[in-house]
């Protein structure tokens, strides 16, 4: 049976033996009991079984199998495929307010955009595609949930880094009959440690063939670590308590790949063609503005809320504010939907989005975020850290907060509730980590806009001023 359950889910990670390191600490015993990560794995485990529960709109029925897949794991042949994977997404993000930007649809998406790309790599020296193919129809069988990484630490990001002895990067140190060994490190893997397997291949621009590869891991292949930063979990609040995906270090020492997950290696091309110029960008932009969406909806309903709970809807500058925030929205939904409508048929039958509107999606949400954070904190002001926890409302004080700190038409619990999430939202650690999120984790959103400029065809507005230029009368 392809689709598991979230009991399923847990059971999995619990029996892996993932090296997680947290706080200087090794993670022992079961990983979903444990306070850093319960909550978002009871939260990812609500997903698979929301999967189960709506397997019209939640899943499709493999050509190789016959048996029901998660959506997320479709390669789209048609817009109305491209149509039903937007609609499952946005079904698991509303789930999440759009917060869990790891739910396991992103790397599904980027294992099928991969799957969906072997094309590139036909031919190629030191180049799988088969393999790539064999694992990703076993992923869909087993429902694999996956975290990734491809960045480099952040050790030395000058041009001329090149030039100095690497010491810290993930690279191919040894190729053996069994398969290739990895040593270094990679900048980031969100969820590292609660996911079957990790996804790992090479950023564009890598310099030296050892750092060029795609291969995909159980978690815990012996010499892989997880270096977790601190938790921001807090019980008390309403979304770091159930949606804080941990960010993890991850290390390689002297792990060994075996060759049937070794997809690519030694190819600092195909690597780069895989990347760049496979259906990855597409596919991962399509399902990250497709969340995003839902994640501005919710943003949208935090702000409106605080509005009408304080009163403050007839000020010009308050509407205005909301305001934005409606044409954000507006913006990235018909940027989607035009990426839809202008989807194409690629050569090996693959119903591919286009990339400029949703390039445009996501560099423009790496500016809109940021704001958005800032006009909730501009609407709630003193709000948002009058917010005491809502177990004082249970104690001799409780009758006093519930009454002063009332809203316009709401008891003081009531208001702090809702005070108290938009202040995780956009304040506490964890909504500033989601901030922080939003900018980078796609990748730079300098280097975002550049590949825009270089990318957009802009012959059209070339010529017509070159017309107008030379008309005559
Ligand atoms: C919360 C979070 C979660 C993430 N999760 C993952 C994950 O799960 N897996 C994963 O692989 N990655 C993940 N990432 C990493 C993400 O892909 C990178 O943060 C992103 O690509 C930017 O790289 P960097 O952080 O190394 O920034 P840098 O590249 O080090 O940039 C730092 C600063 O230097 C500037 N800069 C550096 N180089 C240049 C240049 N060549 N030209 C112009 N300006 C430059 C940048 O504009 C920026 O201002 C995550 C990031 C965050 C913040």
């Amino acid at each position: 049976m392809p689709m598991i359950t979230g009991e399923e889910y847990k059971r999995r990670i619990d029996a892996m033996q993932t090296e997680v390191w947290l706080d200087g600490k090794k993670v022992e015993g079961a990983i979903s009991t444990h306070p850093a990560f319960k909550g978002v794995i009871q939260t990812q485990s609500e997903l698979y079984d929301m999967q189960n529960e709506r397997k019209e709109s939640m899943t499709f029925l493999s050509d190789t199998t016959g048996e029901r897949v998660g959506m997320s794991y479709l390669i789209p042949k048609t817009k109305t495929d491209l149509e039903n994977r937007r609609k499952m997404i946005q079904q698991w993000a509303s789930h999440s307010g759009g917060l869990m930007g790891r739910s396991p649809d992103y790397m599904n998406t980027v294992l099928a955009s991969f799957a969906a790309s072997i094309d590139i790599l036909k031919g190629k020296p030191n180049c799988f595609p088969e393999r790539l193919v064999q694992f990703y129809e076993y992923a869909c069988q087993k429902d694999l949930s996956f975290t990734h990484t491809f960045v480099n630490p952040q050790s030395n990001r000058s041009k001329l880094a090149y030039l100095e002895e690497d010491v810290t990067n993930a690279r191919i140190v040894k190729r053996m009959e069994e398969g290739l060994v990895i040593k270094g490190a990679k900048l980031l893997a969100t969820q590292g440690g609660m996911t079957d397997e990790i996804l790992v291949f090479s950023a564009p621009g890598a310099k030296e063939n050892s750092h060029s590869y795609c291969f995909s891991i159980p978690s815990d292949t012996p010499g892989l670590k997880f270096i977790c930063r601190e938790s921001f979990v807090n019980e008390d609040s309403p979304l770091s308590s159930k949606f804080e995906e941990m960010d993890t270090i991850v290390i390689f020492d002297d792990v060994l790949v075996p060759w049937e997950r070794v997809f690519l290696h030694d190819n600092i091309c195909a690597a780069n063609d895989l990347y760049i110029k496979g259906k990855f960008v597409p596919f991962t932009l399509h399902q990250i503005a497709s969340r995003q969406v839902v994640k501005t909806e919710f943003i949208l309903g935090v702000a409106d809320q605080i509005v009408e709970t304080i009163n403050i809807g007839e000020y010009q500058h308050i509407q205005s504010k909301m305001s934005e925030i409606v044409k954000g929205l507006e913006t990235l939904k018909a940027l989607l939907q035009y990426s839809e409508a202008e989807a194409e048929l690629d050569p090996s039958g693959v119903m591919v989005p286009a990339r400029g509107p949703l390039y445009v999606a996501i560099n423009q949400f790496q500016e809109l975020y940021p704001r958005f954070t800032e006009i909730i904190q501009l609407l709630g002001a003193s709000g948002l850290i009058s917010i005491p926890k809502e177990s004082n409302f249970s104690t001799q004080v409780g009758k006093e907060i519930d009454h002063y700190l009332m809203g316009a038409e709401c008891r003081g619990k009531e208001r702090v509730a809702l005070f108290r999430m938009a202040w995780d939202l956009t304040m506490s650690s964890f909504g500033s980590r989601q901030t922080l999120y939003e900018r980078f984790f796609f990748g730079d959103p300098v280097r975002i806009s550049q590949t825009i400029y270089q990318f957009y065809d802009r012959t059209s507005s070339y010529k017509l001023v070159e017309d107008l230029v030379n008309r005559k009368s």
